[in-house]
């Protein structure tokens, strides 16, 4: 069998993916033929797919068996009407690592109230400022899938009370599962650090807004490691300038790269960080993609797919 497979992606990525894709699907016993530049878009089977591609029409590949996402996060794919076959997520273990990494270094940043240490003046002996034991402080982890499932296990590893929302409810050892609305307002209520691991749909579109923020703990901290289009941006500033909340870690924006002028480069509750919290690696993440191929080849199901519908 031989599979016919677009590697469709900003051209600085090819280098690094060409081998590890390459020999994973030969790996699985099938014959591929990887393009980097699109020849007839009717010739492919498969579209591997970064969001930083130029490919938005994909009317002319008529006979494509599935799009498989490098990302985990999938709004530029779902709701792309020119796209009727399934589509693919990735969910790498490395990337699930990295943002267990970031997030936890985050919220430790907050915990142990790195920023006052890290400011004080001469002389200036805080030694009055140490900070609570960890599991006298709570953590919210707002989305429970992969890799919010992952930074809270974490968390709780660290004896943090972990507080976590998912749209369907949960059971799982050591955190306190909510869903619903209600359980947000629960959530962000009692929790001092918010951390959001949430895809952007239709239904989280700018949820982190005024009205969500007048519900959270004052004082609370936000980290948002989920999409940009979550928060309403203005919304924030207010939240951040009347005191409502104490501070914001951004590291996903509505524009990447975040504009020079925007406030929030600019404001000093603000840290920005430039969407680096975890990214696919290839070295994983080929195998995911070179697992799905054959099971396309095979006819068995896909894994990881997308359902349209709630666009993640
Ligand atoms: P996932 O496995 O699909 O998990 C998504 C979680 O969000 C699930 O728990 C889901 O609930 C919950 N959710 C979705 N819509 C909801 C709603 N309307 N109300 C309440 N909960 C809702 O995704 P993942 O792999 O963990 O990734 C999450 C997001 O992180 C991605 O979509 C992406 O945007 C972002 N991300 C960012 C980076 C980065 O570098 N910054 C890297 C990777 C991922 P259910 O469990 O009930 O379905």
């Amino acid at each position: 069998m031989t599979a016919r497979v677009l590697f469709s992606a900003h051209e600085r990525h090819f280098e690094t993916w060409a081998d590890a894709l390459l020999e994973s699907i030969r790996d699985r016993g099938i014959n591929v033929e990887l393009d980097f530049r699109c020849a007839d878009p009717a010739r492919y089977d498969y579209v591997v797919y970064s969001p930083d591609s130029e490919l938005t029409d994909f009317s002319r590949f008529v006979n494509l068996k599935a799009v498989l996402s490098l990302w985990a996060g999938v709004e530029t794919l779902a709701g792309n009407e020119t796209i009727g076959c399934p589509i693919a997520r990735m969910v790498d273990p490395k990337m699930i690592e990295g943002m267990t990494e970031w997030v936890t270094c985050q919220v430790l940043r907050y915990h142990l109230n790195f920023d006052l240490f890290l400011a004080a003046k001469p002389g200036e002996w805080l030694n009055h400022m140490g900070p609570p034991l960890a599991r006298d402080r709570t953590v919210a982890i707002l989305g429970l899938g992969q890799m919010g499932q992952a930074c809270a296990g974490t968390l709780a590893a660290l004896n943090f009370r972990v507080v976590g929302w998912s749209r369907t409810a949960k059971n799982i050892d050591g955190i306190t599962c909510l869903s619903g609305d209600a359980g947000l307002d629960s959530a962000v209520s009692e929790a001092e650090i918010l951390v959001i691991l949430l895809p952007h749909t239709a239904a989280t579109d700018s949820m982190f807004n005024s009205t969500l923020f007048r519900k959270c703990r004052r004082g609370a901290v936000l980290i948002n490691s989920g999409r940009g289009a979550l928060i309403d941006d203005d919304d924030l500033v207010s939240a951040l300038d009347d005191g409502t909340l104490a501070h914001a870690t951004l590291d996903v924006f509505r524009e990447e790269p975040l504009p020079v002028t925007h406030p929030f480069w600019h404001h000093p509750k603000v840290s920005v960080w430039p969407h680096i919290s975890s990214d696919s690696r290839a070295s994983t993440a080929s195998a995911v993609i070179a697992e799905n191929i054959h099971r396309g080849e095979t006819g068995k199901p896909l894994l990881h797919l997308v359902d349209r519908l709630r666009g993640y």
